[in-house]
């Protein structure tokens, strides 16, 4: 009989695809897409199985096998095939589009765990470890280690491969291990690296006895009082969380102090990772679709039925109800036997929608999020593989998830820019956008792709209006209720307030005004968050920075005041003076959301306000308990950075402010104009989504600015015409595609030289198709001590970029290697900072 080869793919370090013969045992388990143990050289290494493999000439006594499947329904074989695409549309290696489509935190190498066969626990086992350096044992080394790993396994139970490595030395320990499996000693698993599995807690304090700590308030006025304003704090917030107290202002110190006059006391709350477990299917509320919903419906019905792929944009004003479209199909979907993949932006921000789906089709859903601990996720990606569940709704990485018999992906907020990750400061070797990647699985797997949006992403758009994808439009909200009236306020006209720039005109005011007497519900919108955003001197002018980051410092209000980085760790006590020129007039400048916070608390007496920003979402489930305590009416103002433009739907919030929109319009980055739209529209389009219309007020001292024009009409047709023609004028994005290259390192001389070398590399293989712009220092030149440095390479085809691009490869890898830089590629870069 024939052995047959297969070809397996390795992560890194090894990086590489190799050909590996099957021992017939494993001949049906190891199809495209398991989780395999093959030998490398002296190392058990874990890969994936890619498909069959032709052996052509090769000696079939050189080619090892197969030791053991460790999974086979990880990964299926469409996946397998889309990372194939991946990795040459990224240009990575093919080992890490495998890695991403892996569920998150299944490492494969650094887990592996050894374990003593069932049949060897009882009896065979050495009773002591034998000493390693006995002169007195002439066994051979190899021997002794086996006996030794043995006996470390009989001693403490199942080990990883990393544990035994420090115990024992690594020094052939990969070789014994490869012979105790062999020889059926022992047995090799794959582990996953759970660290999350462990329940949350989270620390509370509340007070012992009511009275007791009123008397003590007055008694400890004079005396100590920070502990009796922290009493005063738990009177009116009872069992308040240790984070809040300390973000109240209430250090450490004094909750120990209160601890230990036994004034208050300390508990650990459970903290729940999973919001929506409790949340049960059942009756829902069937809302019959209105006449526009109807009418897109029966076009994407149909071509659910056709079972062909089916690309389309789903261009829903504010309010318009797409998600009852997308319940509607995934329903369909369900009902011919398909399952269905439901991408949003980030789980966290996108919970109303996550409840309704969990509401809709219960068990049948699953959901991925960042709060499932790691061995949660892996569960998910089995049931999904093995067709136990249909329909998954999960954030980007939810695309590669291996649901069986796809018929439908739908996209939500499609233009939302965490659909790719680009972290600044990644060098991880693939960054891919969700989005674009659910357009070609859906060719691929000739499924219905739909794309939603109120503010659709330039690309999408245009795509729509070439014909590339279908066009569906929802241009109006539900029941008729009208789009928001907006009012654009020139904060250059207000009067100032003791000498500063007021925070709410007048306008904003009077409104906020009438909603409190009424009742009704407010949404802020500041996209700074801390308190003062700039730290400035008074004499020389300068604003204090980062050491490490080239960026202004933030001013916060906590327990004390601090500056803090926004981009690195970086977080101190304000300089006393001027660190240029020692001055000590040194001034806060600037608005952010904490200083917004204060102001309002300061001016309309009384109100209740909920902040929401990264420096109060910092736990899990913090942004989820915010917005219940919103919608539970448990205050009168929602105010927060972008997380308060996002998807949210409170029917009695009838005022949006957008206390200054000029903040981020004036980055240089191609993007800015049109992030700048899609922000005052989507923010704009959280009032009057209820019976009661709505109004926004949005300030800035930019008031003629066309973005903020057309967001504040709600025109995405004026603002995309304006935009494209921009585009195609210089070239950007849909009109070219971009190709950016990085160099990032902490020798800024190193960096230059390397992205010279680089850049020199590219020029070489440059034609008329193409252009090249740069090297130069990045917008964001110095980030977290690390320097960096850029170029932009633009044509009208990505297949030719490409092409460039992997010709000057190997001479970019050298240059950057050689000067100990890190170097990435990013196709279709979203940032340009
Ligand atoms: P979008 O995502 O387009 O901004 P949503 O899907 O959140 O809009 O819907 C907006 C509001 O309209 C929601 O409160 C939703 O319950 C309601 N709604 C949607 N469709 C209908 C309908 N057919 N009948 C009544 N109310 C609807
Ligand atoms: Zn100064
Ligand atoms: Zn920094």
């Amino acid at each position: 009989m024939t052995r047959r080869y297969v070809e397996v793919a390795l992560p890194p370090p090894v990086a590489r695809q190799l050909t590996y013969g099957l021992p017939t045992e494993l001949e049906n388990e190891a199809q495209a897409g398991a989780l395999v143990l093959v030998p490398v050289v002296q190392r058990l290494l874990t890969g994936i199985v890619l498909g069959p493999a032709d052996i052509g000439d090769l000696a079939p006594g050189k080619i090892r096998n197969v030791e053991q499947v460790l999974d086979t329904s990880l990964l299926s074989p469409e996946i397998v095939e889309l990372c194939r695409w991946m990795a040459s549309y990224y240009v990575a290696p093919l080992g890490s589009a495998l890695m991403a489509a892996l569920p998150p935190g299944v490492k494969l190498n650094s887990n592996r765990l050894v374990q003593l066969r069932e049949t060897n626990r009882a009896h065979d086992m050495p009773q002591t470890a034998p000493d390693a350096t006995s002169e007195l044992d002439a066994r051979p080394e190899a021997e002794i280690l086996e006996e030794r790993v043995l006996a470390e396994l009989g001693r403490s139970g199942p080990l990883k491969v990393s544990t035994l490595k420090r115990r024992l030395g690594g020094k052939g320990l990969e070789k014994s291990l490869r012979a105790l499996r062999r020889t059926g000693r022992v047995d090799i698993a794959l582990v996953l690296d759970d660290r999350r599995t462990r329940v949350l807690h989270q620390r509370r304090f509340r007070l012992r006895d009511e009275r007791a700590a009123r008397d003590a308030i007055a008694a400890s006025e004079k005396r100590a009082p920070r502990q009796a304003a922290c009493l005063r704090h738990l009177l009116d917030h009872p069992n308040a969380a240790r984070r809040d107290l300390v973000e109240a202002g209430f250090s450490a110190a004094v909750l120990k102090g209160l601890e230990q006059r036994d004034l208050i006391e300390g508990f650990d709350e459970e903290v729940i990772r999973d919001p929506l477990a409790h949340i049960e299917s059942g009756p829902v509320t069937e809302l019959s679709p209105t006449r526009d919903q109807q009418r897109v419906l029966d076009v994407l019905e149909q071509a659910l039925d056709a079972g062909s792929f089916y690309p389309a944009l789903l261009h829903g004003v504010t309010g318009s109800g797409k998600t009852l479209v997308y319940i509607r199909l995934v329903t369909r979907a369900l009902a011919k036997g398909c399952g269905a993949i439901v991408l949003v932006p980030e789980i966290a921000l996108a919970w109303q929608m996550v409840r309704r789906f969990k509401e809709h089709f219960g068990d049948q859903i699953a959901v991925l999020h960042s709060q499932l601990s790691v061995g949660e996720r892996y569960d998910t990606w089995r049931r999904l593989r093995r067709g136990e569940q249909r329909v998954v709704i999960g954030a980007r990485s939810a695309i590669l998830a291996p649901v069986q018999n796809l018929g439908l992906i739908v996209v939500d907020e499609e233009h939302d820019s965490s659909y790719k990750q680009e972290d600044l400061e990644s060098s991880h070797p693939l960054t891919y956008s969700a989005r674009d990647l659910a357009l070609v699985r859906g060719q691929r797997q000739d499924v219905v792709v739909l794309l939603g949006s109120a503010t659709p992403s330039l690309e999408s758009y245009w795509n729509a209006s070439t014909g590339k994808y279908h066009l569906h439009t929802l241009p109006q909200r539900v029941d008729d209720r009208p789009l928001p009236t907006v009012v654009v306020v020139d904060m250059k006209r207000e009067p100032f307030q003791k000498k500063q720039r007021a925070i709410f005109s007048r306008d904003l005011r009077l409104k906020m005004h009438q909603r409190l007497e009424r009742g009704e519900k407010i949404i802020l919108l500041q996209n700074r968050r801390g308190f003062a955003p700039f730290i400035t001197c008074a004499s020389c002018g300068e604003a204090v920075q980062c050491k490490s980051c080239r960026v202004s410092l933030t001013y916060h209000r906590a327990k004390a005041p601090q500056t803090r980085c926004h981009y690195c760790d970086f977080c101190a006590p304000p300089p006393p003076v001027c660190p240029s020129c020692g001055s000590a007039e040194l001034r806060f400048e600037g608005v952010g959301t904490q200083r917004v916070e204060s102001a309002l608390l300061e001016q309309f007496p009384g109100i209740r306000v909920i902040r929401m920003d990264v420096d109060t979402t910092g736990w899990k489930g913090a942004h989820d308990e915010l917005v219940e305590r919103f919608r539970r009416g448990e205050a009168d103002v929602l105010l927060g950075t972008q997380m308060v433009a996002k998807g949210l739907d409170f029917p009695d919030v009838t005022l949006v402010g957008v206390i200054s929109a000029d903040t981020g319009m004036h980055l240089p980055d191609f993007r800015a104009a049109e992030r700048s739209f899609q922000l005052l529209t989507q923010v704009a389009g959280r009032s009057g989504r209820g019976q009661r219309p709505g109004e926004v007020v949005i300030q800035t001292l930019l008031p003629d600015d066309e973005a903020l024009r057309s967001a504040s009409r709600q025109d995405y047709e004026a603002f995309s015409r304006r935009e494209l023609e921009e585009r195609r004028q210089s070239g950007f994005p849909p009109f070219g595609r971009l190709l950016v290259f990085r160099w990032r390192g902490t020798d800024e001389h190193g960096v230059e030289q390397a992205a010279q070398a680089g850049t020199a590399a590219l020029r070489q293989g440059l034609d008329e198709h193409a252009i090249l712009l740069g090297p130069g220092p990045a917008p964001l030149a110095l980030l977290r001590g690390h320097y960096r440095w850029q170029a932009l390479l633009r044509g009208q085809s990505v297949r030719h970029l490409h092409d460039m691009a992997l010709g000057a490869m190997p001479a970019m890898r050298e240059a950057a290697k050689h000067h100990a830089t890190a170097f990435t590629i990013n196709v279709d870069p979203l940032t340009m900072m």
